[in-house]
């Protein structure tokens, strides 16, 4: 790992203003640094100043307001989603989505923040080649050891977004606040993670100079119910080979409402709207699950080696949507 300057900040606006001094690209933020220090390990990331949230007080913690939104801070960890009483009752799908993300001890140190804009596991990307989201030609993936990426071709790049905390907040529609050179803006986590172009080869729209503050969950209608199913190689300490989240309101026994969301099939998790269509306004039968779970894969393009991948998306958001709707799947 190459030499760098650790430096701390108390606030998201003093992390911005570090960000700008000094040459662009050198300093880097970190949080818990579980990606960004296996980054430096591995000469992905070589930022010469590091500069540390953890100080800062306003990014931390879980508040519900007033009108039933709630706000997670960017430093909240995900053990903290994962305990947290008032996500339990409300927002189930939350510790659920983090329960069987990595190992105890890294969710102590993971946060939130940090979980979005953790870079992708594709073994081309993290090994020694010059891909093509390292500024290379051409996606070695696509024709190579695919077992692992995506089944969505949205881009150049096949590598599938890894985060299992991603897929439910975009199931509970979610929104960013972040804090930059220009002052503060929100967007929606669907415009925060999104596809590589060529001109933004990487996963996040985030600006140089900008910090994530905190993630902000709409009031979910009353009765809502959230799901977070995940399939991994093994039990414990896998990323998601596919994982579907799904948040659902009934009324009347019929779906009022819902919203399916899917891991691991594409370079950002997926929302599955033409999926949520099918479903919503009718009476929920195992058949119509089938159905939905058929829709949210009817325009996958699996590659060589991860046409499993297709089976696992179609079978678990059927699963989740059942679940939730509290029948047997
Ligand atoms: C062995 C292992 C297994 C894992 N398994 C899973 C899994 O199953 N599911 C899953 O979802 N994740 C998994 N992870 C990933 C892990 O959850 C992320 O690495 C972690 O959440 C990153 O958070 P951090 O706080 O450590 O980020 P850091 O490593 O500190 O930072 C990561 C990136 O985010 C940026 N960043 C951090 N905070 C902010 C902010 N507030 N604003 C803007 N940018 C910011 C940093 O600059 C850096 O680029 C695994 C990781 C490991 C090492």
């Amino acid at each position: 790992m190459r030499a760098f300057e650790h430096r701390t900040v108390a606030s998201a606006e003093e992390a911005v203003a570090a960000l700008q001094s000094g040459d662009a690209g050198a300093a880097s933020l970190i949080a818990g640094g579980a990606d960004l220090l296996s980054l430096m390990k591995a000469d992905l990331a070589a930022p010469t100043q590091i500069i540390d949230l953890k100080p800062a007080r306003a990014l931390q913690g879980i508040q519900i307001g007033p009108d039933g939104a709630t706000r997670i801070g960017a430093l909240t960890t995900l053990a903290e989603i994962e305990r947290d009483a008032g996500l339990a009752e409300r927002l189930p799908i939350l510790p659920a989505a983090v329960r069987d993300a990595a190992t105890p001890q890294l969710r102590n140190m993971a946060t939130v923040g940090g979980n979005l804009m953790q870079r992708n596991r594709c073994w081309y990307f993290r090994g020694p080649y010059e891909c093509w989201l390292k500024g290379g030609d051409q996606c070695f993936a696509r024709d190579g050891q695919n077992k692992y990426a995506a089944i969505f071709d949205d881009g150049p790049c096949v590598a599938a977004h890894p985060s299992d905390l991603a897929p439910a907040l975009l199931a509970l529609e979610a929104s960013v606040e972040v804090v930059g050179p220009s002052g503060a803006r929100t967007l929606a986590l669907s415009d925060l993670i999104s596809a590589p172009t060529a001109e933004r080869r990487r996963e996040t729209t985030l600006g140089p100079a900008e910090v994530i503050v905190a993630v902000m969950i709409p009031a979910q209608p009353t009765g809502a119910r959230g799901v977070y199913l995940k399939l991994m190689d093994r039990q414990a300490w896998a990323y998601a080979l596919v994982s579907a989240a799904a948040q659902v309101t009934l009324a009347d026994g019929h779906v009022a409402r819902a919203r399916l969301a899917l891991g691991g099939v594409a370079n950002a998790p997926r929302r599955a709207s033409g999926a949520e269509a099918v479903v919503e306004g009718q009476r929920l039968t195992p058949e119509l699950a089938a159905q939905v779970g058929e829709q949210a894969v009817h325009d996958a393009t699996p590659l060589a080696h991860n046409g499993y991948k297709v089976q696992m998306a179609r079978e678990l958001v059927r699963r989740a949507l059942l679940q939730a709707a509290g029948m047997e799947w």
